[in-house]
């Protein structure tokens, strides 16, 4: 690994602390942090081999930056893909399709495919006769934009192994036909192309890490990756229970590193997926959805019950792997914190995006991180106005959880939102668009809570990982400003270098 000085930069106060921030160097020997301070010049001068040496400038040091919760390779596709994040109705997302088709050109897999609508707040539905109509024989996906749906043409629905409806392919069913999408022939090529540009633009947003919970075997395409030589960044990865016995074959653990990967991907969590989505209206609720009475499950489902919940976290427990447990109702939250609680599971709860209150006092007790993606609010909030307006209170309570103790872990769900830890930030502190007004302030956080929880706990201190992104300037606005301008900040964060194990890999 390589080493590095970094001269002349002020750290950012992460801690609060107060104290007016000093010019300083840091030393990475070895790609750890060695030495933070005036001796770390005197160090590099001392060490065997001569150390490279990047000028800070007096720019602003912090620690790398971690995104949580992505899904890396359908985050690159999504560039490749019709963007329908715009569609206001069925009728937009197909006069956007037509449009495509009339515009000629497929891709490799020959299966036209969109990513991005939200079709909650439709007053017309998603039907496949609808998309028939402007498909005709032409394989046509659209992908939700919480991927918890896809609506099909009839000829994808055959291409990919569906039965007939009319209607949207949604959760297990929906992660099924998904597989075999990006298992088309072509597929591959696109999809590494697309991990190539994910990763560039990540390290340029100052991203050296991400929890990987694509589908399938990511691990799979990480050792492909380091084996060809392209870029990495940390990554840990996530297996889901279809492939859970392969891990613990394997005999792969939590934080252990990936076998032919190089040292920077290691085995992450289970993934389990006890519930659905806002969006899809099936995240599991204590109280029936405001147009429950239209749905099947009035008030959103379970995917696991009880017992299977705590056999897959028993089972993890007992491989040494920590569980990423994907809960966004309140119902679904209960049932998890029940499990880990049984269980002595360690890691986290992802989303919590609708918790009871007064299940945070035995939340803080566990060793159990709230893993959320506060840009989800910017895009839910009309969503869930609508459908769940008698609890819009409890939703995204990131303040609550900070001031219970509860560790609060930020990411983005990429593709959901975009892999942008500035974007998520901002969203925490202002919770509202950046010229509109903030929603429900007292769950907001401040930028400092906001970026100490991007960056995976860490410090720049001896010992830790040499990960160091430089800033123009100060991201912490000064004490006092309305939570818009701190957002503001946040937003227009300029990263001009990204150090990943003491190797410069973006800017200067
Ligand atoms: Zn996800």
């Amino acid at each position: 690994m390589p080493d590095l000085l970094l001269r002349d930069v002020r750290l950012v106060d992460l801690d609060g602390t107060g104290r007016r921030a000093g010019r300083t160097d840091v030393l990475v020997l070895d790609g750890v942090v060695a030495e933070v301070g005036p001796a770390a010049t005197t160090r590099a001068r001392s060490a065997a081999r001569a150390v490279p040496v990047l000028e800070g400038e007096g720019r602003w040091a912090l620690p790398g930056l971690w995104d949580q919760h992505v899904h890396l390779q359908q985050w690159g596709l999504t560039r490749a893909r019709l963007d329908l994040s715009g569609a206001g109705s069925a009728a937009e997302a197909l006069a956007t399709v037509r449009a495509a088709l009339a515009a000629g050109g497929l891709p490799p897999t020959g299966v036209l495919t969109g990513f991005g609508h939200r079709s909650a707040t439709w007053a017309d539905q998603p039907t496949t006769a609808a998309l028939d109509e402007v498909a005709g024989e032409v394989p046509v996906v659209l992908v939700s934009a919480d991927c918890h749906h896809g609506w099909l043409s009839s000829a994808a629905q055959r291409r990919l192994g569906v039965p007939y409806r009319d209607g949207v392919v949604a959760e297990a069913e929906w992660f099924a036909a998904n597989d075999v999408l990006t298992a088309l022939p072509g597929a591959a090529e696109q999809a590494s192309a697309a991990m190539s540009v994910a990763v560039d633009d990540a390290l340029a947003r100052g991203v050296v890490g991400v929890t990987d919970l694509e589908f399938g075997r990511p691990w799979e395409l990480w050792r492909a990756r380091h084996e060809a030589g392209e870029q990495l960044l940390r990554v840990r990865v996530g297996v889901y229970p279809e492939d859970l016995q392969h891990v613990l074959d394997a005999g792969a653990r939590t934080g252990e590193p990936v076998a032919g990967a190089g040292g920077l991907v290691t085995m992450g969590p289970l993934k389990i997926i006890s519930d659905g989505s806002l969006n899809t209206r099936t995240a599991w609720c204590h109280e029936p959805y405001a147009d429950g009475h239209r749905l099947a499950h009035p008030s959103g489902a379970a995917n696991h019950d009880a017992d299977e919940v705590r056999e897959l976290l028993s089972a993890a427990v007992a491989g040494g792997l920590e569980v990423a447990l994907h809960a966004i109702g309140d119902a679904a939250v209960h049932q998890a914190l029940d499990a880990f609680r049984q269980t002595g599971a360690r890691g986290g709860i992802e989303h919590a995006q609708l918790v009871d209150l007064a299940d945070l006092p035995l939340w803080s007790r566990l060793p159990v991180r709230a893993s959320v993606q506060p840009a989800h609010l910017l895009d839910d909030r009309a969503v869930t106005e609508q459908c769940w307006p008698d609890r819009t209170d409890r939703t995204f309570t990131l303040r609550s959880f900070l001031d219970h103790g509860i560790e609060l872990a930020l990411g983005s769900d990429a593709p959901v939102a975009p892999l942008d830890p500035w974007l998520a930030a901002a969203a925490a502190v202002h919770r509202g668009p950046a010229d509109g007004d903030s929603w429900h302030p007292d769950q907001a956080i401040t930028a400092r809570e906001a970026l100490a929880a991007s960056v995976d706990g860490r410090r720049l201190r001896p010992g830790g990982p040499g990960d160091v992104v430089l800033l123009d300037e100060d991201p912490l606005a000064p004490a006092g400003m309305p939570s818009r301008e701190q957002a503001r900040a946040l937003r227009a964060a300029s990263v001009s270098a990204t150090v990943l194990a003491g190797r410069l890999v973006h800017g200067r």
